[in-house]
C-alpha cells in the first residue's frame, strides 16, 4: 500500500493536477464575472499618525464577495488575477472606486491604493490615473500609490518614467512589503519614493533581536534617504510602544484596526480618536 510503483503514483497525480487546472479555470471565468457583476468591494485600514496623534489616512484593500464562496482574500485571487491580467481591469476598478468614496470624505485624509507591477505594463497607466483624478476630484497629493520590490525586475526605465510622472503629478508613492522581496538597495536612489512600508514580518517578532535590527536599520535608511516610514501589521500595544521608542511615527494594524466596510469610516476616526488618552499616550511617552 505504502509502497506503489512509479506508474500507480502517475496514475494517481494526473485527477489532481486537472483538478487544479479545472479549478483556476473556474476562477478565471469567476474574477470575469466578478467585474461585471460588481462582486468586488474595497475594505479600508486606517494608517495613524503617532506623532499627530490622528489617524492620516486609509489603505483601500480589496474583498471579493464570491456568490458561493463566500469573501474570497486577495492573496487567493490577486496572484491569479497577476497571471492571468485580469489585475489591471480590477485594478483600475479598484483605484477609481477608492479615488471617488475618498473624495466624498469630509477631511482631507490620504487614499492609499496598492499598484500590481502587471499594472504598470499598461500603457494607458499614467492616462488612466489622470482621468480617474480628474473625474473624482479628488486632490492629487491626497492619493498614495503602493508599489512592491517586484517592479524592478524588469524594465527599470520604463517603470521610472512612470513614477516620476506620478510624482511629478503630485501623488505620494510607497514601497509596500519592505525588505520582502528583490533584494537590492539600489533602486532605492534610482527611484523617487516618498514613503517605506516596513514589512509585517519584521514587526511580528520584534522579540527576535534580528528583526529589531532591520527594523532599526530601516528607520535609519528612510531618515538618511529623506523618505516616510511607516511600519505595518501592528497587532500589541507593545510592538506600538518599541517602534515609537525607535523613531517610527506611521503606524497601521490590527491593533489601531482591522479592514473595514466604508461605511465604517466615521466610526473608526471616533474610536482611534477616543483611545488616545488612557491607551495610545502612555506607549508614546519619550523616553
Ligand atoms: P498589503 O498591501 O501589504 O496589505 C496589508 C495586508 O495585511 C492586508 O491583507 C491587511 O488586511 C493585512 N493586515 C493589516 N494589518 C495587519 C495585522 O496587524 N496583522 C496581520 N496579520 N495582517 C494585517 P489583505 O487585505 O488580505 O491584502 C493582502 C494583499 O493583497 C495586500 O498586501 C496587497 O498586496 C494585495 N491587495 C489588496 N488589495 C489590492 C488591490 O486593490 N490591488 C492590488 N494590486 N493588490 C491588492
Ligand atoms: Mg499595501
Ligand atoms: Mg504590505
Ligand atoms: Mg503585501
Amino acid at each position: 500500500q505504502a509502497k506503489q510503483s512509479a506508474g500507480s503514483s502517475y496514475r494517481m497525480f494526473q485527477p489532481s493536477m486537472r483538478q487544479k487546472l479545472q479549478q483556476r479555470r473556474e476562477l478565471e471565468i469567476d474574477l470575469q464575472k466578478a467585474i461585471e457583476e460588481g462582486q468586488f468591494e474595497l475594505f479600508y485600514q486606517p494608517f495613524v499618525d503617532t506623532g499627530r496623534r490622528a489617524i492620516s489616512g486609509f489603505e483601500a484593500l480589496l474583498r471579493w464577495n464570491h456568490p458561493e464562496r463566500g469573501r474570497v482574500s486577495p492573496s487567493t485571487f490577486i496572484p491569479l488575477a497577476e497571471e492571468t491580467g485580469m489585475i489591471t481591469p480590477i485594478g483600475l476598478w479598484a483605484l477609481e472606486t477608492a479615488c471617488e468614496q475618498a473624495s466624498n470624505w469630509v477631511s482631507d485624509l490620504a487614499i492609499s491604493v496598492n499598484l500590481s507591477a502587471v499594472q504598470f505594463k499598461s500603457p494607458t497607466l499614467v492616462a488612466d490615473v489622470r482621468r480617474v483624478l480628474a473625474k473624482s476630484g479628488l486632490q492629487p497629493s491626497r492619493l498614495q500609490i503602493e508599489v512592491t520590490e517586484s517592479l524592478f525586475l524588469d524594465e527599470g526605465d520604463k517603470v521610472l518614467s512612470i513614477l516620476t510622472e506620478f510624482r511629478r503629478m503630485g501623488l505620494t508613492i510607497s514601497m509596500d512589503d519592505f525588505g520582502t522581496g528583490y533584494s537590492s538597495l539600489g533602486y532605492l536612489n534610482r527611484f523617487p519614493f516618498d514613503k517605506i512600508k516596513i514589512d509585517q514580518s519584521f514587526v511580528r517578532d520584534m522579540s527576535r533581536p534580528e528583526n529589531i535590527a532591520i527594523v532599526r536599520s530601516v528607520i535609519g535608511l528612510s531618515n538618511a534617504l529623506d523618505m516616510r516610514v511607516i511600519a505595518e501589521g501592528i497587532e500589541t500595544p507593545e510592538q506600538m510602544r518599541i517602534l515609537y521608542a525607535e523613531g517610527c511615527r506611521e503606524m497601521q494594524g490590527y491593533y489601531f484596526s482591522r479592514p473595514r466596510p466604508a461605511s465604517d469610516l466615521p466610526k473608526m476616526l471616533v474610536e482611534i480618536a477616543d483611545r488616545w488618552p488612557h491607551e495610545f499616550e502612555a506607549l508614546t511617552q519619550e523616553a
